[in-house]
């Protein structure tokens, strides 16, 4: 196993579309092996083939829950439904976060490293992984899908501070605006990180 560089926003392969993955040889399992070990380097909990240079289509991820780590060779979304808000970060652009919808669910469809077929239901931050991995293989990176500039999250923590001391008695808060501004609090603590170095710490998100 070994570590891979990872590419950063800017350079072109990040926007070029995959091509689907047709041998399941020895390489494809050393390059999931590398992969896996690239992400976990990287405190992400997702790492698409083109973050590494290859323009294939498959990703790995792991969101911390009872499927561990796993791998999706030529994916398929099969299904959506819902939809969450939160925010999101990319191992490719470190250290920014974006607020990004996704569906709350999704179906998807994939071969494991050995070419054998899979479909696996995904909620939460699993799909929402999923959507972003997806996206990479089609050359889309997800400050496109963002509803708001990219902040570090020291800027979001002072932004929500500024907004704090200035709500008094008297201040009318937009409602939306405040339902926006527990929106960010609530999803600093899920913020994701391909997906990204700088994962906010536990206490840190609480103080939010
Ligand atoms: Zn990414």
């Amino acid at each position: 196993m070994a570590k891979r560089m990872i590419l950063k926003e800017g350079d072109p392969a990040l926007n070029r579309k995959s091509r689907p993955v047709t041998r399941f040889d020895a390489r494809l399992k050393t390059l999931v092996e590398d992969m896996l070990e690239t992400m976990y380097d990287g405190e992400g909990v997702g790492l698409a083939a083109p973050q590494v240079g290859v323009l294939r289509r498959l990703f790995v991820l792991d969101v911390g829950d009872e499927n561990g780590a796993m791998v999706f060779i030529n994916p398929d979304i099969k299904d959506v439904k819902g939809e969450q808000e939160g925010m999101e970060g990319c191992l490719s652009i470190p250290d920014l976060y974006g607020v990004v919808k996704r569906p709350m669910e999704v179906l998807v469809s994939a071969q494991d490293k050995d070419g054998r077929s899979f479909e696996i239901r995904l909620t939460g931050l699993g799909a929402r992984c999923v959507c972003h991995e997806c996206d990479h293989l089609d050359g889309i990176l997800f400050r496109r899908r963002s509803e708001t500039p990219l902040i570090t999250l020291d800027e979001l923590k002072k932004l929500l501070d500024e907004e704090k001391n200035e709500v008094s008695p008297e201040d009318r808060v937009d409602a939306e605006d405040k339902e926006r501004q527990e929106n960010a609090s609530e999803s600093i603590g899920e913020a994701l990180t391909d997906y990204g170095a700088g994962t906010p710490d536990e206490e840190y998100a609480q103080e939010l």
